[in-house]
């Protein structure tokens, strides 16, 4: 299977945050036959409404990986982190340690029982565009046929999203990033 660029998207919103969100962007790094090219600054983002499952706000990002493994395997892979960093698969919808979602794999379209790339809300969501903007402004939704730009543009989805300040730099920062807002940081 070629080498394909996956974006993921990670958030949490349980006491030690930052630091779930730092061993999950380590771990995602270290997976075999894959490379991570880029991580997000990382985002404050006030929780939806619908589903406020924890007293805080989240922190979130995404990262690009450049992998051999395939969706399933990724997906498997994205869960196994997540229960390592302590999630509770019964309850889901509690407050997360921890939750990973493969936004999108290369132009793949898959709709699978368990697996819907790219994911389904992804469009939708302030918390997950606004990192991903970042990354790649000019990638293409494969079914909306839309730049992630375009789609940041276009959102109603008015719920707070805000850089997360001061940006950690003595772990995080130290990740592989191509963004320039983490670069100017990183020289700064
Ligand atoms: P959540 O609790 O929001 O993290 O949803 C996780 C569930 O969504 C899991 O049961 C996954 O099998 C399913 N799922 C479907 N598509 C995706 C995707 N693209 N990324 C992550 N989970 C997905």
């Amino acid at each position: 299977m070629p080498r394909e660029i996956v974006y993921i998207g990670f958030g949490s919103n349980l006491d030690n945050r930052l630091d779930f969100c730092d061993r999950a962007v380590t771990l995602l790094s270290l997976l075999p036959h894959t490379q991570m090219t880029g991580v997000s600054s990382l985002y404050e983002t006030e929780p939806l409404p619908e589903h406020s499952p924890g007293p805080g706000w989240f922190l979130n990002g995404v990262v690009r990986l450049e992998t051999d493994l395939t969706p399933r395997s990724l997906l498997d892979v994205c869960r196994e982190v997540e229960k390592s960093l302590g999630r509770d698969p019964d309850h889901r919808d509690g407050p997360r340690t921890l939750d990973l979602d493969i936004l999108l794999y290369g132009t793949r379209v898959i709709n699978e029982p368990g697996l819907i790339v790219p994911h389904p809300r992804l469009h939708l969501r302030r918390f997950v565009l606004e990192p991903l903007a970042e990354l790649a402004p000019d990638l293409r939704h494969p079914l909306l046929n839309k730049m992630v730009r375009e789609l940041l543009a276009q959102l109603t989805d008015r719920s707070a999203v805000r850089l997360l300040d001061p940006q950690p730099s003595s772990r995080y920062g130290s990740r592989p990033s191509c963004s320039p807002a983490a670069t100017a940081r990183d020289s700064a």
